[in-house]
């Protein structure tokens, strides 16, 4: 059930393993982290209503609301993929959920914007992830859309060179 979902700025390939999925997201270099999108904060606090108190284990030990306007574009997308996991998983009727994720790159073996996500979902939760997925690419396609509306209105220049490799 391997799939792909293409866009004009990025490709995801999903691959559905045995307890986890794998997701390959592959970013332009334009895209790599989230401060490329300015109106983030504002469309997560709208659309992603859990996203600023969930766990994040990241190297700083930061708050994902504080983490957040630096990760990479692989982590905001895991991020709000389990948000919408558990979201989706509670019209089930469950009381308590969790998934967990973990993003991984090294762009010195792989290029730079290649992102590798998995998450604890399979594929006997085929609704519930389908249904996730579908608003996270939403989100995802939104702060895109924002952002080329900033950059036609000169309020964000189109590239932003901080490849620190
Ligand atoms: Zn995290």
């Amino acid at each position: 059930m391997h799939s792909t979902y293409n866009h004009p700025e990025y490709e995801l390939e999903i691959n559905p393993q045995l307890k986890t999925t794998l997701f390959c997201l592959t970013v332009r270099p334009e895209l790599l982290y989230a401060s490329a999108f300015p109106t983030l904060v504002e469309t997560l606090t709208k659309k992603v209503l859990n996203i600023f108190s969930c766990e994040c284990f990241n190297p700083h030990g930061n708050a994902f609301k504080k983490e957040v306007v630096n990760t990479e574009t692989g982590h905001l997308f895991e991020h709000i993929l389990l948000e919408f996991l558990c979201d989706e998983k509670l019209k089930y009727g469950y009381r308590q959920v969790e998934y967990n994720g973990m993003t991984q790159w090294n762009w010195k073996e792989e290029k730079p914007g290649v992102y590798n996500i998995c998450i604890d979902v399979s594929s006997n939760e085929y609704e519930i992830l389908t249904q996730a997925l579908s608003k996270t690419l939403d989100v995802i396609n939104g702060l895109i859309d924002d952002r080329h509306l900033a950059v036609k209105n000169k309020q964000i220049s189109p590239i932003k060179e901080h490849l620190n490799l």
